[in-house]
């Protein structure tokens, strides 16, 4: 089991496998994907060998994300590769939908059981804006089609933006009032290439709990292994509302994941300050040992928190570079 020196545990890996992406959100890649030359991405045989690894170092959840991870050719490929390791319980992605209605099924058979669905506003002229297209209809038919070949958790990701979205709690509650689908309002981060727009667009999520606890939702106790969300709920609905607030002051000590890149390099902190190379020790498969004693040895240097509120967002420029 991976613990570091804080007593966190990780059993919750967040593997990037593009930095690619087609749509262009204001807050992560304004301008759309441009090419960097470094798109050697993680190969079918390399993430079979990383995931060996963690799983013995006692990872049961791996989450796939980017960019878009669903713009690779070989997605159902590496679910399918992974979901066939029992260990595995929880095989999630997170994506912004622009594929899901047409294959969710799909993915669903290769042994994805839980999709993060990022869908920014409710309404259709503010989601092209926001994201560069007018697709809010097709990703919500995506979500449907989710909730329909029965993933066991759907989940919708909102990034709170001031003066942007801020208003539309109340279309987010009707939406869940009868499905199993838990919203999850996201603090905007300030990286590496967004201060004007962070400093412009970033609002405190304490505006979305203040408006749940006046409209009777409950925050729920936190359990020693619950990631760093805080969760609210609400006899009559039967959706679940979650806050994911970076900035609030005991946000670190709920960390329970660790992050690859697309190139392989493992990341203690979404703002950490170092990158480490593990695709060398991705190439055969003789070098689990190896592999397993680099990670245990670099989690040593896990820091207690990241330093965001004083404006360090290490070295990462955006969250689809990092894997979001
Ligand atoms: N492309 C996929 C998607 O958008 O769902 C997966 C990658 S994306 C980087 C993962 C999540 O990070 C999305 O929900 C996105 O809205 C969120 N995100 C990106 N940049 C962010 C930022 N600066 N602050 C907060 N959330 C951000
Ligand atoms: Fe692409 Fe996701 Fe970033 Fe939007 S948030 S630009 S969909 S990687």
């Amino acid at each position: 089991m991976l613990v570091d020196k804080f007593d966190r545990t990780f059993p919750y890996l967040r593997l990037s496998i593009t930095e690619i992406c087609n749509f262009s959100c204001q807050y992560c890649l304004p301008d759309g994907y441009k090419k960097t030359g470094n798109e050697n991405f993680l190969r079918l045989d390399e993430i079979d060998r990383l995931v060996d690894a963690f799983i013995e170092l006692g990872v049961w959840k791996i989450r796939l994300t980017g960019g878009e991870p669903t713009i690779r050719q070989d997605f159902t490929k590496i679910a399918r590769m992974i979901s066939k390791r029992p260990e595995i319980k929880t095989l999630a992605f997170t994506t912004n939908g622009y594929k899901l209605k047409e294959h969710a099924q799909e993915w669903h058979d290769a042994g994805l059981n839980a999709v993060n669905i990022s869908i920014d506003s409710l309404n259709a002229k503010r989601f092209h804006d926001i994201t560069g297209h007018n697709r809010m209809n097709e990703v919500r038919a995506g979500i449907d089609k989710a909730l329909e070949v029965g993933f066991e958790k759907v989940k919708i990701n909102v990034v709170l933006l001031k003066g942007v979205n801020d208003d539309e709690l109340d279309l987010y509650l009707d939406y869940i009032k009868d499905t199993r689908i838990s919203v999850r309002y996201i603090e905007l981060m300030q990286t590496g290439d967004n201060l004007t727009y962070f400093n412009k667009f970033h609002q405190s999520a304490d505006h979305i709990r203040n408006q749940l606890l006046e409209r009777g939702w409950v925050e729920n106790l936190r359990a020693i292994g619950d990631g760093p969300a805080v969760n609210f709920t609400h006899p009559n609905y039967q959706g679940s509302i979650g806050i994911i607030a970076p900035y609030s002051k005991d946000f670190c000590t709920g960390c329970n994941r660790l992050r690859i890149t697309s190139s392989g390099d493992l990341r203690l902190c979404l703002f950490g300050n170092i990158g480490i190379p593990l695709r060398h020790q991705l190439q055969s498969d003789d070098q689990k040992e190896p592999l397993k004693a680099l990670i245990h040895k670099q989690l040593e240097y896990k820091a207690s928190s990241h330093f965001l509120a004083m404006g360090d967002t290490g070295i990462m420029t955006n969250l689809s570079s990092t894997g979001g």
